[in-house]
């Protein structure tokens, strides 16, 4: 029974004694004990639980905590006298009947403060994570051992626990582990929050409008970054999940899983690259006539639909999204240039958005696999060996958005310990030309093109954007019978003077209900309202 009891003790404490924290205040409510003190006080010893450990505070880029938010009250119980029924969440019951046989203490978090009853004490404390946290995939989880398990609570784990403080409360207990009421329960030290903080990039209100805005997606990724810096300032996994409730989450496919760090099929946003290779070789003028369908070695490759979109220059071609045309770019441009091009702009590659915080890096096929057309033809319009994570489709739009510059995407600015700013080595890097001014404003001008006139209509907020879209064929069929698309949508506003990228990525959708543009618009739309951007 001793054993069973400390199992239980554990299970509960994964919730208070590492990720509670902040203040403690004990009130003594109930000081006199049962009818049988004088027996229980014979086999007197003191027992001890950690109830707060001081792990440091993750912030906003404005210091605004993201951790350690909401405050919840735990009830000290000494099962042999209380008689205040259940204060508490009903998953805790078999915990606390558990307790009660073996006449053990119970420490569990209640519904609300109690005063004045018999055999409970009330702790006051901050949980790690909110019932409506933010940015959870980011931030990711602890385990038991108050150890981070994923995000940033793994990446940056040793600086968080660095100068944590553990804070307990003792009492006298009889031999089963139950408190002896009579002689009372104290705190060991004055429990405080950590003073030292971990300060991300992102920007609290920017995420709440991204996460709410993701909600039409079931399965997919949003970020939102700054143009100039490569600050991420919200990033969204979908389907999301609560840390405390990790059972639920192996329930939801995918939920434990940042989308924002993973490899998709990337579709024809990846046109982008291979106008950008043309561009970059100093083409100008290209014009192909469509008729649906273009043949590549041995085989024919369709536009989606196989749609005949007919003359096409390079403008009219991006806003329709042709295979055909941006195949034979691709093949004038050749396996070198292409590389060359995707390499530079993020692709294939792992990004380190924070000290020891990584994405995938995706991938690309090589050189000697390009030298076969069919591989190339599909490189040219994002299918094939290609897969890109959603940082990187962000970061090359970013590249764009900002005349060819690179600010390499980061989502930490640094920490704080003992009252002392280090900056994070990812943060504010050297920034890096990419491409030349003139290829950049020239896809600026023909994404802006798209938003207006073509695939990008949907996305369109009031202050303009640029964008460009993909609807890749995964080749899954979903329940209603439809082949499922990776629709993704990538972009910029304002179109004058960019301000923010935004990369939003719909899983498995069904090409005609659940999309990505109606996404971007709502965010960039919200967005420009909290800033002023018209
Ligand atoms: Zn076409």
């Amino acid at each position: 029974m001793i054993f069973l009891r400390k199992r239980l003790f554990l299970s509960i404490f994964i919730i208070f004694a590492f990720s509670a924290s902040t203040f403690a205040r004990l009130s003594l409510i109930a000081l006199f004990s049962g009818p049988s003190f004088y027996e229980r006080a014979l086999s007197q010893q003191s027992s001890s639980v950690i109830y707060y450990t001081s792990r440091a505070v993750i912030t906003d880029r404005h210091g605004v905590p993201l951790t350690d938010t909401e405050s919840s009250v735990l009830g000290v119980i000494d099962t042999l006298v209380y008689e205040g029924g259940a204060l508490f969440d009903s998953k805790y019951e078999s915990y606390f009947e558990s307790a009660v046989a073996s006449h053990a203490t119970a420490i569990i978090p209640l519904k609300a403060r109690q005063e004045n009853i018999k055999g409970l004490w009330c702790l006051e404390t901050l949980t790690r994570y909110s019932k409506d946290q933010l940015a959870v995939h980011l931030i990711g989880s602890l385990n038991g051992n108050g150890d981070g398990e994923s995000g940033l609570e793994y990446a940056f784990n040793s600086f968080l626990r660095k100068n944590e403080k553990k804070y307990s409360v003792s009492y006298s207990s009889d031999s089963a582990g139950g408190i002896i009421s009579g002689l009372g329960i104290n705190i060991t030290g004055n429990a405080e929050p950590s003073r030292d903080s971990l300060i991300l990039t992102i920007d609290s209100d920017i995420q709440k409008i991204a996460e709410n805005a993701a909600m039409q997606i079931e399965s997919g990724a949003v970020i939102v970054a700054r143009v100039q810096t490569g600050e991420i300032v919200a990033a969204v996994s979908r389907p999301s999940y609560h840390p405390y409730d990790i059972g639920a989450a192996l329930e939801k496919e995918g939920a434990l899983t940042n989308k924002c760090l993973m490899p998709f099929n990337a579709g024809s946003a990846f046109k982008l690259v291979t106008l950008a290779a043309f561009l970059e070789s100093g083409g100008s003028e290209f014009n192909y006539n469509c008729g649906g369908s273009i043949e590549v070695g041995n085989s024919e490759i369709g536009c989606y639909l196989r749609k005949h979109h007919g003359e096409l220059d390079v403008a009219s071609a991006l806003c329709v999204s042709c295979n055909g045309f941006f195949i034979k770019m691709g093949l004038l441009n050749g396996a070198e240039k292409m590389l060359e091009t995707a390499k530079a702009l993020g692709f294939g590659a792992s990004s380190e958005l924070a000290s020891g915080y990584f994405s995938s890096q995706g991938s690309l096929a090589s050189k000697s696999e390009l030298g076969f057309d069919a591989e190339l033809a599909n490189m040219s319009m994002g299918q094939g060996r290609l897969l890109v994570t959603p940082v990187q489709m962000a970061q090359m739009t970013q590249i764009i958005a900002n005349g060819g510059v690179k600010a390499p995407l980061c989502v930490a600015v640094g920490t704080v310990e003992n009252g002392v700013f280090q900056k994070d080595r990812c943060f504010d890097t050297e920034k890096e030309r990419v491409l030349s001014p003139n290829t950049a404003q020239t896809i600026c001008d023909l994404m802006e093109t798209v938003s207006e006139s073509g695939t990008g209509k949907k996305a369109n907020p009031f202050c303009g954007s640029g964008t460009k879209t993909s609807t890749a064929e995964t080749g899954i069929m979903n329940e209603s019978g439809k082949y499922t698309v990776q629709s993704w949508i990538t972009g910029f506003f304002p179109k004058d003077a960019p301000r923010y990228v935004i990369t939003v990525l719909a899983e498995n959708a069904d090409p005609k209900i659940s999309s990505s543009s109606p996404v971007f618009k709502e965010i960039s739309e919200n967005i420009a309202r909290l800033e002023n951007i018209s």
